[in-house]
């Protein structure tokens, strides 16, 4: 018989009951140090006491109001993410496959107003991840994905990521926008070099047409910048974020240039939820955090330090690990044994992060992590090494 919770997550036989920082605690008393952070969801961990003033202190206040009306919220945190991006404007919604929907709309909208109407393609890179609707599948172009879900929603181009010639070949007369990941998730944290980056903002800026990013994953602090593409000095003309923006709670936004909004005007696009009083109450609560004095030079103070000790558990353990890649707090190790089961042996040993593509296990850990427990998580990655090799 089908569970009621319809069955479309592997998922482990784990539940947890209660979560303090970086820690989690299981319905049967175990403790777990949490490197998955509800996969780069919870950037200040669990119950960050900010956030759940915040959230209280709302919560009796006013919870949802509909976009029928001003929220107050919304003007706080949109002038907050403005001020501190590329951005001229923000929509709120709920996830981050919303927001990549905004995205790709708001690029095709574009150039129906400014004359080119032909212009609807977008360039995605190969093994990309933008959610699980109909378009971002289709974005995403994953076999994996795709199957069974036939019609494709029409109007992705793929190209090998990473490859500036192939990149600068696949743009037609036809492309609206070229749209990067700054750092492929789900595909196996695999980081776009900064001259990739650059190179495609110049592509854009040659053809007419719009660069988007996807940064639901790599924004909100995760690399040590509030925004990955801002380590390449370059900007997008519009981007989606979500994950770590709520810091648990559920909300999205699309950010563009007042030029790539030019078509979004009323009755173009909306929301019910989206940018509801109790989400904007947390997400300008997990701002105040992570806009203040010190706090991205504590994400790459530990970034660098957890890079270095990942990098001696691979250069020991060579029979389990052969690579270290990504940037900030959102790192990958590529596995020799399936990364399942290496997942499987460290959460046995009370360290939880979370699979991804190409064999890699990501470590995501809470942006608020401490060196305690990052030199906590080398030690059980170590023991787990000897335990896997043996
Ligand atoms: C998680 C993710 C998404 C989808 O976000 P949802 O909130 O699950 O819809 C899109 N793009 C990237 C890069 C992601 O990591």
């Amino acid at each position: 018989m089908i569970p009621t919770v319809m069955p479309t997550y592997a998922r482990a036989d784990l539940a947890f009951e209660r979560g303090e920082g970086a820690y989690l605690y299981a319905t049967d008393g175990r403790r777990f140090l949490d490197f998955a952070a509800g996969v780069a969801v919870n950037a200040l961990g669990h119950c960050h006491p900010h956030m759940v003033a915040a959230l209280k202190a709302q919560a009796d206040k006013l919870w949802h109001c509909s976009n029928l009306y001003r929220v107050p919220g919304q003007e706080k945190v949109s002038r907050r993410l403005v001020d501190n991006s590329f951005a001229d404007t923000v929509f709120f919604c709920n996830s981050g496959a919303e927001a990549m929907e905004g995205v790709i709309k708001t690029c095709r909208k574009y150039h129906y107003e400014t004359g080119n109407p032909q212009r609807t393609r977008i360039l995605t890179a190969i093994d990309a991840f933008h959610g699980r609707t109909l378009a971002t599948i289709a974005a995403g172009g994953q076999a994996k994905h795709l199957k069974g879900f036939a019609p494709m929603v029409e109007g992705f181009d793929r190209v090998v990521y990473g490859d500036i010639a192939a990149l600068k070949a696949a743009i037609t007369p036809d492309t609206a926008a070229i749209l990067i990941e700054p750092i492929q998730g789900e595909g196996g944290i695999r980081p776009a070099s900064l001259d990739y980056l650059r190179a495609a903002r110049a592509l854009a800026d040659e053809a007419g047409i719009l660069l988007a990013m996807d940064e639901v994953q790599s924004g909100m602090g995760r690399t040590g910048k509030l925004f990955a593409h801002q380590w390449a000095g370059i900007a997008p003309d519009v981007m989606g974020t979500a994950k770590g923006l709520g810091g648990g709670f559920p909300v999205g936004a699309i950010l563009a240039t007042e030029k790539a909004a030019v078509g979004m005007v009323a009755g173009t696009h909306g929301s019910t939820f989206g940018g509801n009083p109790l989400a904007m109450a947390v997400a300008d609560a997990v701002l105040d955090v992570m806009l203040a004095e010190g706090f991205m030079e504590h994400v790459q103070a530990m970034s660098a330090r957890l890079w270095a000790g990942l990098e001696d558990v691979a250069r020991r353990h060579p029979g389990v690990f052969s690579e270290l890649r990504g940037a900030g707090l959102m790192l990958g190790l590529k596995c020799v044994p399936p990364a399942a089961e290496v997942g499987a042996k460290l959460r046995d040993n009370g360290l939880l992060t979370v699979g991804a593509g190409d064999n890699v296990v990501r470590i995501l850990p809470p942006l608020v992590v401490g060196p305690a427990e990052i030199d906590e998580a080398l030690s059980i990655l170590h023991r787990s090494c000897g335990e896997l090799a043996a």
